[in-house]
């Protein structure tokens, strides 16, 4: 299979201008006879579907929470990046790109990056306009603090809770479409099946979370926005409803799912406390602006942190990392914290923490001005452990975050189905290896507010499709597929839970696919995972009925493709010979530990062919070129 990316060719600050100027348009009059899935109401799906229907398109939006006001996106705290240059520090949307570029440790689509930039600017005009309050200086401007990877400060925020205020400005224009008739709106849906007839995508399978109903709804196209796929480490940041089954069945469906082995791992969660935990909490990247991050120089040193002094402290950031000190990119900052760590320096209880510490600007800013920046993180992180970060410093160590592979896109955010587009976290997303912080909001944004509106009308005005009914029998068989996949479940009648299973798998994929990996403990994972799964298809227990409100039988489909999705991000991560980003092959280090890219071999993006149940996928590659930001040894001393 060749993989076309679209990419166009001419100089990089035009390639998004001319797209658009050759895009084809739909007739206003024509849009209303045009019907559109979009698949989430995050900031991503959120935003599309308003979007789509304020042009004028027939727009149907599903979701599995209660209210699209639920998405994941409302747990972003920290902020959003923009190229606005407010601070007047140097920013510019160069730099911006060049920064995402390197972050991403070369291997994003510089086209696409550059777009992003470039429309990050026009994202913050629109959600001002809207009514998001951003963080504003005592002259009403708005302000911005630094977040990881960059040297200017350009991340806009709302206290910590920025993806809320994004998600209700985002959702207020969702439903302002809502009640002018152009959007329907399917919460407590999920959809479990992608309907693919002549090769074009054409509508999805739902089941109704309350009722049981299983149904079908077909369209012109159909929008994934369906967010990351972290849970597949059981413990993560992410929302606990947060899966892969969406992209999962669509890659099933013949959508090539592209850099699965990168994965986000954030330096500053709070700690892991026990066996029985469900869910890990992050604490804002935002921190890192005025905590700074130490442990102690002596292995065992047990005293407390208060009693520890100056010198007896390793702030290890500062020491190795001059330049960007506590501001490096999260996988070096997770990385180092995995060092100290592993050499017997770590605090807290199981030794797996590091201490990130206010008192130095406690005493130069004083506390009312870190309780304004930073309160309601502060307060969460008090809720939790019960301890006092005000007082004593607080303990953080890594855990799983962000999922930067998702199923692969083109230029146009169109996956390999025609008539199929991914956004937001779910598409492979313009961030490479590592995203930096504060860049997904912008991402999903980007794509929804900005992108597809224009090039779903491109694909549609382009496209000539034939109508479609209920009794195609590729309807008919996609109907039948989730039926059996849900008899099946429901049939095993086995001894553990679901959730036992889930977590099982989690720490396999955690141990040997988590934050450093090697060939042998891929290997081993792949051989573990696939027993656990065949134990899970004999002997998982769901109980009650598919007629009704299930909340077993929705985790136990969610988890089956989790099991298949774990093997893949192995595969590649074992395909992938050279480190990059938070894909970190211990073989493949520099001599201070550093990842080693192997541009000659990996400069590539891998998009995997699903082969059938248990076969292995075939790897399609899309060669990455850089014209503009030429690929370094990233450095950020
Ligand atoms: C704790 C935390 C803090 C963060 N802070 C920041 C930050 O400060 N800045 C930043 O840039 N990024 C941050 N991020 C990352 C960012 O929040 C996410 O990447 C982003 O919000 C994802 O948005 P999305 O719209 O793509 O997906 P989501 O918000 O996850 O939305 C997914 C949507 O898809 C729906 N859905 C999924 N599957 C199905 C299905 N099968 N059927 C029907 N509906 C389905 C869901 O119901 C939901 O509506 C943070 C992440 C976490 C975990």
């Amino acid at each position: 299979m060749q993989l076309n990316a679209r990419i166009p060719s001419g100089p990089i600050e035009q390639l998004w201008d001319e797209t658009r100027f050759n895009m084809k348009l739909v007739n206003p009059a024509n849009k209303r006879r045009h019907s559109l899935i979009v698949v989430g109401s995050g900031l991503a799906g959120g935003s599309a579907a308003a979007s789509l229907g304020e042009l004028g398109y027939n727009v149907k939006c599903f979701c599995f929470q209660d209210s699209p006001r639920r998405a994941h996106s409302i747990a972003a705290q920290g902020g959003i990046n923009a190229a606005k240059n407010y601070q007047n520090d140097g920013d510019s949307v160069y730099r911006l790109f060049y920064d995402t570029v390197k972050g991403g440790d070369f291997r994003a689509r510089e086209a696409n990056v550059y777009r992003l930039a470039q429309i990050s600017v026009h994202i913050i005009d629109q959600c001002v306009a809207q009514g998001v309050p951003f963080a504003r200086e005592y002259g009403g401007t708005l302000t911005n603090r630094s977040f990881g990877g960059a040297q200017v400060s350009r991340t806009f925020y709302a206290r910590g809770q920025t993806g809320q205020q994004l998600l209700l400005g985002a959702y207020q224009a969702l439903e302002r479409q809502v009640q002018a008739g152009t959007v329907a709106m399917y919460p407590r849906t999920e959809m479990l099946d992608l309907i693919v007839i002549d090769g074009h995508a054409r509508g999805i399978v739902t089941r109704n979370l309350v009722t049981g109903e299983i149904d079908t709804h077909l369209a012109d196209a159909v929008i994934l926005g369906t967010g990351g796929y972290g849970n597949v480490f059981y413990l993560s940041t992410n929302a606990k409803g947060s899966n892969v089954t969406a992209s999962w069945r669509a890659h099933k469906r013949g959508a090539l799912f592209a850099n699965p082995c990168f994965t986000q791992i954030h330096p500053t969660c709070i700690p892991v406390s026990g066996d029985y935990q469900s869910k890990l909490t992050l604490m804002s990247e935002s921190l890192r602006n005025d905590g700074r991050i130490w442990v102690p120089k002596k292995k065992g040193d047990k005293r407390p942190p208060n009693q520890i002094p100056e010198e007896d402290r390793d702030y290890y950031l500062e020491r190795r990392y001059p330049s960007f000190g506590n501001l490096v990119p999260r996988d070096v900052a997770s990385r180092n914290a995995k060092y100290v760590c592993d050499e017997g320096r770590g605090v807290g209880e199981t030794g797996l923490g590091v201490y990130l510490d206010f008192a130095d600007a406690i005493r130069r800013l004083g506390r009312k001005a870190i309780e304004e920046r930073y309160g309601n993180l502060f307060d969460m992180y008090q809720r939790i452990t019960g301890e006092d970060p005000y007082e004593v410093p607080m303990r953080i160590y890594p855990a799983i975050h962000y999922t930067m592979g998702g199923l692969w896109v083109d230029y146009h955010l169109m996956s390999s189905i025609p008539g199929l587009f991914v956004i937001g976290e779910a598409n492979f997303s313009d961030h490479g290896a590592n995203r930096l912080g504060a860049s997904a909001l912008m991402q999903g944004l980007s794509d929804g507010y900005f992108i597809v509106p224009y090039t779903v009308g491109d694909y549609l005005a382009t496209n000539k499709l034939e109508k479609v009914n209920e009794s195609h029998s590729e309807v008919r068989n996609a109907v039948a597929c989730v039926q059996q996949m849900t008899q099946k479940l429901l049939a095993i009648n086995g001894k553990r839970t679901v959730d036992s299973f889930h977590r099982q798998l989690g720490k396999i994929v955690w141990d040997y696919c988590g934050m450093s990996r090697t060939a042998e403990g891929l290997q081993t994972a792949i051989d573990q995972i696939r027993e656990l799964r065949e134990e899970y298809w004999h002997n998982v227990r769901v109980p009650g009925s598919g007629d009704d409100f299930n909340q077993s039988l929705e985790k136990a489909g969610r988890v089956a493709d989790f099991f298949e999705l774990a093997e893949l991000m192995c595969v590649d991560a074992l395909e992938r010979n050279e480190s990059c980003g938070g894909h970190f092959r211990e073989e493949y280090q520099t001599p201070d530990g550093e990842a080693q890219r192997d541009d000659e071999h990996y400069s590539y993006v891998a998009a995997w062919d699903y082969r059938g149940y248990g076969n292995r996928e075939e790897l399609v590659k899309e060669p990455l070129e850089f014209e503009y930001v030429h690929p370094s040894q990233r450095s950020y001393k």
